[in-house]
């Protein structure tokens, strides 16, 4: 483990880390989209310090909640919106952040 490396910046794309960010058993944080991108099409192993780390851990770890919107049209009518939940929208995804506004 380093200390040095910078708590919030996903080591994959040096971007921010966000809600959609998962931290792996070294203490490591990717986005989420980043680390399974990594799996799939490089090695299974942390980037950054190269322990061993497989899809289904990385699914395992993801703490952020979906979206509490419900669809309200089309063919997933009455289903729980399948988007990520931002904190900033209390628990809704962009679409979804108004309560009153979820039918569209
Ligand atoms: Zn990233
Ligand atoms: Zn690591
Ligand atoms: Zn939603």
């Amino acid at each position: 483990m380093d200390a040095n490396v910078a708590e919030d910046v996903c080591y994959i794309c040096r971007d921010n880390n966000d809600e959609t960010s998962i931290t792996l058993p070294c203490k490591h944080k990717y986005h989420k989209s980043c680390i399974e991108q990594s799996i799939k099409l490089i090695s299974t192993e942390c980037p950054y310090c190269r322990r061993y780390v497989n899809l289904q851990m990385v699914r395992s770890l993801i703490t952020y909640t979906r979206c509490k919107g419900i669809i309200k049209s089309g063919v997933h009518k009455g289903e729980q919106c399948k988007c990520n939940a931002k904190h900033i929208y209390n628990g809704y995804c962009g679409r979804h952040k108004k309560k009153d506004n979820i039918d569209s």
